[in-house]
C-alpha cells in the first residue's frame, strides 16, 4: 500500500512529542520497507503543513532528524513497558533541561503547569520524558497493524489498533493468512 498523503494520517497533529516520533510509516513502502518521511520531500510538505507547533513546523531537516533518534527509541522502549536505553535517556535529559517549567496558582486556586521558555525541540524532549515515564505511560502504545507502527495513547483498555482503519487492516491481513493456509 504506498503512502501518497498524510490525509490518512490521524495521528499527526495532536501533539509535537507524537508528530515528531510518528514520522516514519512501518511496511507502508513499495517493497514492504518503511516509509521516512523525512525522506519524502512532498510527505514532509504535508507532515509541516498538518503538525499542530509552528515552530516544529519549520525546524531544519538535520535538527528534526536529530531530535526524533532519541524520541523514538525512548517511546519504544516505554510502549513495550522496557526501562529507556541509557543514551536516549541520557540524550532526552539533557535536552530537556533547556525547556523548564514553572508553576502559579491562578485566580480560581488552581495550580497550573507553564513553560518557561526553551526552544521547540526540548519542549519536544521533555514532552517524551513525561510521555516515557509519567502517568501516561500505561497508555502509550504503538499500532501493530500492517504499514503504520505509530505510537499512540490508547483511549480504552483493550485499544490495540491507532484507529479504526487500522484495526479493519489488521483484521483482513489475518482472514487473508487464514485463507492461504
Ligand atoms: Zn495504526
Amino acid at each position: 500500500m504506498p503512502l501518497k498523503n498524510l490525509r490518512e494520517m490521524p495521528w499527526i497533529g495532536e501533539r509535537p512529542v507524537l508528530d515528531v516520533a510518528n514520522t516514519v510509516v512501518v511496511g507502508a513502502g513499495h517493497a514492504g520497507d518503511d516509509v521516512d518521511l523525512l525522506a519524502e520531500p512532498d510527505l514532509m510538505a504535508s507532515w509541516r503543513e498538518k503538525v499542530c507547533d509552528r515552530e516544529l513546523a519549520d525546524l531544519p531537516m538535520e535538527d528534526l532528524a536529530e531530535l526524533r533518534a532519541p524520541v523514538r527509541v525512548a517511546l519504544d522502549a516505554a510502549a513495550r513497558q522496557a526501562p529507556l536505553p541509557g543514551p536516549a535517556r541520557a540524550r532526552l535529559n539533557a535536552l530537556a533541561a533547556r525547556a523548564p517549567v514553572t508553576f502559579r496558582v491562578d485566580d480560581a486556586g488552581r495550580l497550573t503547569e507553564q513553560e518557561a521558555g526553551g526552544s521547540v525541540a526540548a519542549a519536544v524532549a521533555r514532552q517524551a520524558l513525561v510521555l516515557a515515564a509519567g502517568p501516561e505511560q500505561a497508555r502509550l502504545r504503538r499500532c501493530p497493524a500492517p504499514s503504520c507502527g505509530m505510537f499512540f495513547l490508547a483511549r480504552r483498555r483493550d485499544q490495540a489498533w491507532c484507529s479504526i482503519g487500522c484495526g479493519n487492516r489488521a483484521r483482513a491481513a489475518r482472514r487473508s493468512e487464514q485463507c492461504a493456509d
